[in-house]
C-alpha cells in the first residue's frame, strides 16, 4: 500500500483514478491546483506524486521544480501530446517519468504501480554493498555513488540506475525497451524518449565529445551498448 498524490484539474479524470487506486489499496489525496498539491505533499509525504502540467495557477513544471528542491519522490509527470518541451523540461526539472495524455487507465495505473515499485525499492541503508569497477567507472550502488576517471559523477536517480544496468552489461546491445523494463520496470511499453534523454545527459557527463560518443554507442534501430575501454 502507498500513498499517492494525484494533481490534476480534471475532476472527472482525478476521479476515476484516485477510485481505481483506492480499489487496490492505496490512499490518494487529490489536488486541483498547483498551490495546493504543494500543501498536500509537504503535510503528508507521499510515496508517489502524479502531477498533470496544465493546472489553473502555478503549472506543474513550477510544482515539480518546488517539490524536487525538498524531497526524492517519485514524480510522474502529464503531458499532452502536443507539448514536446513540457516533456524534456519535466525530466529536467527532476520528474523521474512523463505519461502522454490522451492515456487509457490501464496504463497509466500500470505506470504508477511500476513507480510505486520503484518507491518502494531498498534504500541505501539496507541495499547489499555492491562495488562494480569496469575501466575508468566505478559505481557503489549501495552508497549510489559513482566515479568516472577518478572524479566523482552528480547522476540523478534514474541516471545513476542506467548506467549501473548497462555496465552491468557492458558490451551487449540493449533496446530501449529493455532498459525501460530494467530501469523504469514498466510492465507496458513506456515512451523510449524516456530512455534517450537520460542517454543524452549520460553522455555530456562521460563523454569527451558527446557528439561522437565513444563510451554509449548508439546501435542504429536496436538500441544502446556500453564501453568503458
Ligand atoms: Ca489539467
Amino acid at each position: 500500500m502507498a500513498r499517492v498524490l494525484l494533481v490534476e484539474d480534471e475532476r472527472a479524470f482525478l476521479h476515476a483514478l484516485s477510485y481505481n487506486l483506492r480499489k487496490e489499496g492505496h490512499e490518494v489525496i487529490t489536488a486541483t491546483d498547483g498551490a495546493r498539491a504543494l500543501e498536500l505533499a509537504r503535510s503528508h509525504r507521499p510515496d508517489v506524486v502524479v502531477l498533470d502540467v496544465m493546472l489553473p495557477g502555478k503549472s506543474g513544471l513550477d510544482v515539480c521544480r518546488e517539490l524536487r528542491a525538498e524531497t526524492s519522490v517519485p514524480i510522474l509527470m502529464l503531458t499532452a501530446r502536443s507539448e514536446e518541451m513540457d516533456r524534456v523540461l519535466g525530466l529536467e526539472l527532476g520528474a523521474d517519468d512523463y505519461i502522454v495524455k490522451p492515456v487509457g487507465l490501464r496504463e497509466l495505473l500500470a505506470r504508477i504501480r511500476a513507480a510505486i515499485r520503484r518507491a518502494r525499492m531498498p534504500t541505501p541503508a539496507d541495499a547489499p554493498v555492491e562495488i562494480l569497477e569496469r575501466g575508468a567507472l566505478r559505481m557503489d550502488a549501495s552508497r549510489r555513488e559513482a566515479s568516472w576517471r577518478g572524479r566523482e559523477l552528480a547522476l540523478k536517480p534514474r541516471e545513476f540506475d542506467l548506467l549501473l544496468h548497462m555496465a552491468r552489461h557492458e558490451g551487449q546491445v540493449l533496446s530501449r525497451d529493455a532498459l525501460l523494463t530494467a530501469v523504469w520496470g514498466y510492465e507496458y511499453v513506456g515512451d523510449p524518449r524516456t530512455v534517450d534523454v537520460h542517454i543524452r545527459w549520460l553522455r555530456e557527463k562521460l563523454e569527451e565529445d558527446p557528439g561522437d560518443p565513444r563510451h554509449i554507442q548508439t546501435v542504429r534501430g536496436n538500441g544502446y551498448k556500453l564501453r568503458l575501454s
